[in-house]
């Protein structure tokens, strides 16, 4: 069994640069409803699943390859040692590992949205916006249908959370600087559908690093913060490794 030694956490601020679309399931009994809703808490609020935030991370890094050399091109890696095995689970029965890495909801920060996208009119609160799309058959070079998506509209912000547990053993700078690596591709990229016409494409924001120890977790559950970060460009990741060791209370390998 592997010895838990403490946590790092990542909090911050996700800005969408462009429209969201992350699918929701069509409201049953809904009489003309959109097709294409996007997806809501129970209180009808988008907001961005940390499945999705996670999927598609690991995706990104999995592509981008380098941390296990001999695994099969295109299926999620599954050896049980690599960074992603280690952050995200293996895929795969026989070499089972502990998922590191926690991403959790990110719900909308409702107050920023009414005020800066909404201008705060009160008048008529929608969260999100409709978009109509042409898709164009391929093959007759002809308009088909016009879909209409529903997407969170760009200036819309969340609040974001993640965590990386530690054990014992772990390489503990080079789990850190995967995911970070994970964020950036990610920025780079897009979250949601419709990615390739320019949906999708987030930026991280304010973001905070924090630890807590194993003695945070017996005396007095602090959460000790490490250090701040405006963007994933001006991280310093020297100053976050010294002080990850440091506040552990491990020495650093
Ligand atoms: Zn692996």
């Amino acid at each position: 069994m592997e010895k838990f030694i403490g946590k790092l956490f990542i909090e911050g601020e996700i800005t969408l640069l462009t429209g969201l679309h992350i699918g929701g399931s069509k409201e049953t009994g809904e009489i003309g409803g959109l097709d294409n809703p996007v997806i809501k808490t129970i209180r009808g609020i988008p907001y961005i699943p940390g499945s999705s935030l996670k999927g598609k991370i690991r995706c990104l890094l999995e592509r981008k390859g380098g941390f296990q050399p001999e695994r099969n091109e295109g299926e999620p890696c599954g050896c049980g040692s690599c960074n992603i095995c280690l952050l995200f689970g293996a895929h795969s029965n026989k070499n089972r590992t502990i998922s590191r890495l926690i991403v959790r909801d990110s719900y909308l920060d409702e107050e920023q949205f009414i005020k800066e996208v909404l201008k705060n009119s009160f008048e008529d609160i929608t969260y999100t916006e409709e978009k109509t799309e042409n898709i164009i058959d391929r093959i007759k070079g002809t308009a088909q249908h016009p879909r209409i998506m529903e997407r969170v509209p760009a200036g819309a912000k969340f609040k974001f959370f993640s965590s990386i547990s530690f054990y014992e053993r772990d390489d503990i700078n080079s789990l850190t600087k995967s995911f970070i690596e994970g964020l950036r591709l990610l920025e780079d990229d897009y979250l949601g559908g419709s990615g390739t016409r320019g949906y999708g494409h987030i930026k991280f924001n304010n973001l905070a690093f924090y630890i807590k120890n194993i003695e945070s977790y017996i005396k007095n559950n602090e959460k000790i913060p490490i250090t701040t970060s405006k963007d994933l460009s001006s991280i310093n990741i020297e100053e976050i490794y010294k002080e990850i060791y440091n506040k552990l209370q491990v020495n650093q390998k």
